[in-house]
């Protein structure tokens, strides 16, 4: 957090070094991102990531889209649009945001994109399919998704029993959590475990993680032998 002294931002363990919140998913045929927040360019950078096909967006909050503009590289070096999937209002924010993407007189250069309009049905990227889970950030409806064997929820704070039946034999959680106290529109670390617990993936990972949650190594003490923080750069292998 700029300005904060506290000691997870003082901390010079790699694990305390929390970037936005953000997942890259390579399938048998396609490389896809969570998520472009505001560090997508270090993200990528910093992974050196080499090949793009498609964005999945959960939610048009800044924190989740602002990076958007970076994926130019992907479009020059390897000549190829980057697949944007977005719900109808997700489009609409995109719109706000980044208006010249969508202008009818484009200049040089610009993010190269193509749209798909997603929904609650599940769909297609390449070879695997996507299933998108309805999820309250606090007011907002956003998206979850599950992939195969693997769930990855972030920003939220209530999930209903119909999406609960849509993941309850997933094998891999990512579900956020972002401190102890308790907050509007997130899941607080017991809110995170309860549902952690309840639905009794093999592991799951916690992300959205603030500074207020406590330094990596002392909240990892506090959880139950399943479930672990996530940081960046965690890398897992799914089915
Ligand atoms: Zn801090
Ligand atoms: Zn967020």
């Amino acid at each position: 957090m700029i300005t904060c002294n506290c000691v997870v931002c003082r901390s010079a363990d790699h694990k305390n070094k929390r970037l936005r919140v953000s997942i890259l998913i390579e399938t048998s045929d396609k490389t896809i991102v969570i998520d472009s927040g505001p560090d997508f360019r270090y993200q990528m950078l910093r992974a050196n990531v080499q090949d793009l096909d498609a964005i999945l967006f959960t939610h048009e909050h800044k924190d989740h889209v602002a990076g958007l503009d970076d994926i130019r590289p992907f479009n020059y070096l390897l000549k190829k649009n980057i697949d944007i999937y977005a719900t109808e209002r997700v489009q609409e924010g995109l719109k706000r945001e980044f208006s010249y993407i969508f202008a009818e007189v484009k200049y040089p250069g610009l993010p190269q994109i193509e749209m798909h309009t997603i929904s609650s049905e599940p769909f297609y990227i390449g070879n695997t399919e996507i299933v998108p889970l309805d999820i309250m950030h606090y007011k907002l409806p956003i998206l979850g998704f599950r992939i195969n064997e693997f769930t990855y929820i972030t920003d939220a704070k209530t999930i209903s029993e119909e999406t609960i039946e849509k993941i309850k034999d997933t094998k891999i959680l990512v579900i956020n959590a972002l401190q102890k106290q308790s907050h509007i529109s997130h899941f607080t670390l017991d809110e995170a475990v309860a549902f952690a617990q309840r639905i009794g993936a093999d592991k799951t990972y916690l992300t959205h993680m603030s500074h207020n949650l406590g330094l990596h190594e002392d909240v990892e003490k506090e959880l139950p032998k399943n479930i672990k923080l996530a940081y960046d750069g965690l890398t897992l292998f799914c089915e």
